[in-house]
């Protein structure tokens, strides 16, 4: 075996197993900020928090939702226990979303993507936490409608820790970037909102954007911007199309975002200079 194809084995495994975490961030994050909200809610109206049980991204154990079943280390293998359970939950038979599955195959294919362009590398392994911090997000602002700060401040601050050693971007560009992506959007957010008196986006998608220019610098900004509602718009029309969607409820933005971020982190140099030469 050469060490290419171990490598790319390795970070396959790697990557289906951190995909396997993301479901539990992407179904748990949520429900434990809706939970902390409460509680301040609660604490500012002087109230005593009402006692929950322990939930966090560790406690409780994954259960089957319908029948509470414990899922066991067996049953928890990436991808493999979901064929072998044929996607069904196995002391209750409940359907078992192809959406866990899914989640699991993408984040091992971001890992092995990362390895190809940026090899078994510092910038390799900061690039595969890049795009699973972004997986993270667009499924929990696809639930949710959220991009939880938990996971953009972070994900800013290590695009400017990673472009300290200059790993994407030079330090001086990710700064700017940062900036200018939450600039960008806070403006349209203001223009949007003066014109048409309502909120076009969220607070998240601003600091998703300095996020993705900190990781890339601000020379990539218009490139996402331009990639995400070329995404966004694709998506709407679909679904307009085919699910009579009601085109006043506002669509998540953050998904596109990401996924327009993650693409520019591989393409982005080239499509900068065919769409902006
Ligand atoms: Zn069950």
């Amino acid at each position: 075996m050469t060490e290419s194809t171990f490598f790319t084995f390795t970070a396959l495994a790697l990557g289906l197993c951190v995909g396997s975490f993301l479901n539990v961030v992407i179904h748990r994050l949520p429900k434990m900020l809706e939970q902390r909200w409460k509680d301040d809610c609660a604490d500012l109206a002087g109230a005593v928090p009402a006692a929950a049980p322990r939930y966090n991204l560790v406690l409780p154990r994954s259960a089957c939702p319908a029948c509470g079943h414990r899922i066991t280390a067996l049953e928890n293998v990436p991808v493999l226990s979901w064929l072998a359970l044929r996607g069904k939950c196995s002391a209750c038979r409940a359907p078992i979303s192809p959406r866990y599955p899914v989640v699991e195959i993408v984040g091992g294919l971001l890992a092995v993507a990362a390895y190809w362009q940026f090899g078994a590398t510092p910038t390799g392994v900061a690039a595969a936490v890049f795009l699973w911090t972004l997986l993270a997000l667009t499924g929990i602002d696809f639930d949710t409608q959220l991009l939880p700060d938990d996971l953009t401040l972070p994900l800013l601050w290590g695009g400017l820790l990673a472009n300290v050693f200059g790993l994407f971007a030079p330090l001086r560009d990710a700064v700017i970037g940062a900036i200018a992506g939450y600039l960008a959007l806070w403006t349209v957010y203001w223009l949007f909102k003066l014109i048409r008196g309502k909120e076009g986006m969220g607070y998240g998608d601003f600091k998703l954007l300095a996020a993705l220019g900190a990781w890339l610098g601000w020379q990539l900004l218009p490139v996402i911007v331009l990639l995400s509602s070329v995404v966004g718009a694709l998506i709407g029309i679909g679904l307009l199309v085919f699910k009579g969607r009601d085109h006043s409820v506002p669509l998540a933005f953050g998904p596109y975002l990401a996924i327009a971020g993650g693409c520019a982190l591989f393409f982005g140099p080239t499509l900068n200079k065919l769409l902006l030469p």
